[in-house]
Order: structure tokens, then sequence, then C-alpha cells
């Protein structure tokens, strides 16, 4: 069936019900090591790993509809960090002042696609930047919450645990990353970037209730659902 064009900005809403108007966003692969080791990586290794996602995959509904083309789908719990402030060539403190808010989101995956792509020397978007690939928590305000290496990340399915980690086991701090973005592209207000999930990814099917929590901030819940017709 064919969708007309009754497209708006996405925007996402905070604890207060402020509104965010997304411009892009940007994601960074493997900065937890355990979770760099499990996907076969070396942490030590090289630099971060960037990709994004559409403005429009972030999505702060209840309910995730499956989506086509996997038989693996991947929950990633993410602190996400909103920009309301960008530039070029920052340095890691100016870069960590341009946060302007925080939620927690989950970078939901087609590892089974990835996984292809990676063999093949492919692009990863289609992995990673489907419809609703980015469920959102309403986010604190930066003058409100901000992250320390003690503070609790963790992603529970149907009540049972499979990520959880603090937020200082990242390899690069949300500072570094947006100051190394920052040398490869021009960043603006409305920018939002994943940080990275820590080890414990693992498969979601319809009917699951996914419970992501990053303490302080507000709660990520969301279910697996039935795909549209
Ligand atoms: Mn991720």
């Amino acid at each position: 069936m064919p969708h007309t064009a009754d497209w708006s900005p996405p925007a996402l809403r905070g604890s207060d019900d402020a509104r965010f108007p997304i411009r892009h966003a940007w994601c960074v692969g493997r900065n937890y090591a355990e979770h760099a080791r499990e996907m076969g990586a070396d942490p030590k290794a090289g630099t971060p790993i960037f990709f994004t996602k559409p403005a429009t995959a972030l999505t702060q509904a209840a309910t995730v509809p499956f989506p086509p083309a996997t038989e693996e789908l991947h929950h990633e719990v993410e602190l996400v960090a909103l920009l309301g402030q960008g530039g070029r060539n920052l340095d890691a403190a100016a870069g960590l002042s341009c946060v302007v808010g925080w939620a927690v989101g989950c970078d939901l995956t087609r590892r089974d696609v990835q996984a292809r792509a990676k063999q093949a020397g492919h692009p990863w978007a289609l992995a990673k930047g489907f419809d609703a690939s980015g469920p959102m928590g309403r986010w604190a305000s930066a003058e409100d919450w901000m992250p320390q290496p003690t503070t609790a990340i963790r992603l529970a399915v149907n009540g049972i645990p499979r990520q959880q980690a603090v937020l200082g086991d990242m390899i690069w701090p949300v500072g570094e990353l947006i100051a190394r973005l920052s040398h490869e592209v021009t960043l603006h207000p409305g920018d939002v970037l994943f940080t990275g999930t820590p080890a414990g990814v693992g498969v979601l099917e319809v009917g699951d209730r996914v419970e992501a929590r990053i303490d302080g901030l507000p709660a990520l819940d969301f279910e697996i659902v039935a795909p549209g017709i």
C-alpha cells in the first residue's frame, strides 16, 4: 500500500514533555571491551567505528514491530547523548559541553544481516537503520544528570537480566567520542549519539518485553510485536 507524504520532523520527548527535534542519529560500535570480545573483535585495536541510523528510526512508542528480512533481531542497550550545540574539530571537554540531554536507547540490530555485510565488506546501513530500530526513553536535561563511571546500565527481557555494566566500562568516554566524530563531520544541534553497548547482546522474539535502564534516567520499556500488514 502506498504511503502519503504525511512526514514531519521527528522529535524526542523529555521527562518534562519538552521536545528535542532530531537532525541525525550517530552511533558507535564496540565501545565496551567485553562486547567487542563477544563480537570477535580486539577491544584494544583501532579507533571508534561510527555508523548512523535515520532520525526517523528513533521511536518512543511502547511497541516495536518485528522487522522484516531477519531471523536474528538483537537488543543493544545504550546511553544516548542529545547535542544542543555542534561544531568541528572539538576537544573532549568541548564535545561533552555540547550535550544538553541524556536518554536510554536501544540500538536494535538485524544481526544476521550485519554478519553477512561484515563478511562481504558491505555497509551496515540496513542491519542498523530499519524502521523503529532506535527505541528511546524520555530524556533528562544535562543540568539534572551526568554520566558517572559507577552509573549502572542494564537490560532485561521478560524480567531476565541480559546486559549489565557500568558507564565507566566505556573504552572511549562520551566527550572523546563526540570529539573524534567532530573531526570527521560537522556536528549540529539536533544530532544524537548512541554511545555503544556492553556485553550480553541477544535475540528478541515477538512478545518479548524489553526493560532498559540507566540509573537516574527515565526508563525505556517496549514490547516486540508482530509486523504490521
Ligand atoms: Mn550499538
